[in-house]
């Protein structure tokens, strides 16, 4: 299986277009300690010629612009053969809207988030062009397998797992919350018996996650926030960490205890707000992250399982 990051930061980016942070304004300077991210996503493929994507981010053109084995081959056509989404937060499909050029897609997500999706949500008609456009597929409890619009097989499963989270902000008062609303994605090659766990949102600890953690051979983290009132510190917003539904890296209770106990190769953070410390190479905080066997993805970065 090939996984490549496509985007690695918290919605906004890395800088965040609104924010003048240390961390965002030491992009802009060009300080060398930092390098700019897009929001995250990730490709994954099993025969590196069809590709599945993981959330289909706001800079989606962008980022398949600087993925070559994501352009067309000829004429009208796309190597992206099918998408899924971990929850319905616009960060995560957003990118959706992007590619209604008429080109069937083939999207995976619980039954709650494509409600949430589909209902009252007159914009995502734009991918109902013709009849075959987009198709929606279930994903559950049950790994399905993954197929492109004209249904030929990837060689891969994909699973979702319910994950501590939270209503996408613009369903708020619209509906009653699900499990379902926010899960992990398992991504297994079944011929090679490789697993690779995505979790770019999680509020806080759960019974089955080291299990899920040692089961898989690769796996891209929530790294949102470093600490609880990271944003509140740094002057930029009343909202704590677990009011936004992310479990924060640090402390006794925080996500890097745990995934330093539960330590592997092949742990990536992900979906990295831009005020994380961790931005900064060389803090004591990338540091305390490295020290733990974790690496903070790049866009760009590919891993092979
Ligand atoms: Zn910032």
């Amino acid at each position: 299986m090939r996984v490549r990051v496509l985007g690695s930061a918290a919605g906004g980016g890395f800088p965040q277009w609104n924010c003048a942070c240390p961390n965002c304004a030491g992009v802009r300077s060009q300080d060398p300690a930092f390098e700019a991210r897009t929001q995250d996503s990730l490709a994954v493929s099993g025969d590196g010629e069809r590709w599945l994507l993981l959330n289909a981010s706001p800079d989606i053109l962008r980022q398949i612009e600087a993925t070559p084995v994501l352009w067309p081959r000829s004429g009208r056509q796309t190597p992206i053969a099918a998408i899924a989404l971990s929850n319905g937060d616009l960060d995560h499909c957003l990118g959706l809207l992007n590619l209604r050029e008429a080109e069937p897609v083939a999207i995976y997500t619980t039954a709650s988030v494509r409600d949430g999706l589909r209902t009252h949500n007159a914009f995502l008609r734009t991918l109902e062009r013709h009849e075959h456009h987009a198709s929606f597929r279930e994903i559950g409890a049950a790994p399905v397998a993954v197929t492109s619009p004209s249904q030929q097989a990837l060689g891969l499963t994909l699973q979702a797992v319910p994950v501590p989270g939270k209503l996408p902000i613009h369903l708020r008062g619209q509906r009653q919350a699900s499990e379902w609303d926010n899960v992990a994605l398992v991504v297994r090659e079944a011929t090679r018996d490789r697993t690779l766990l995505y979790v770019p949102g999680i509020a806080h600890d759960f019974d089955g996650l080291a299990d899920l953690l040692d089961e898989a051979d690769c796996v891209f983290f929530d790294a949102t926030f470093w600490s609880e009132h990271e944003l509140i510190e740094q002057g930029l917003g009343q909202a704590r960490a677990c009011d936004m539904a992310h479990w924060p890296l640090s402390g006794p209770a925080g996500s890097l205890a745990l995934l330093n106990a539960r330590r592997k190769d092949g742990r990536f953070l992900t979906h990295v707000n831009n005020t994380n410390p961790i931005l900064r190479r060389g803090s004591p905080e990338h540091t305390a992250v490295e020290r733990a066997g974790l690496v903070v993805a790049r866009d760009g970065l590919e891993v092979l399982l």
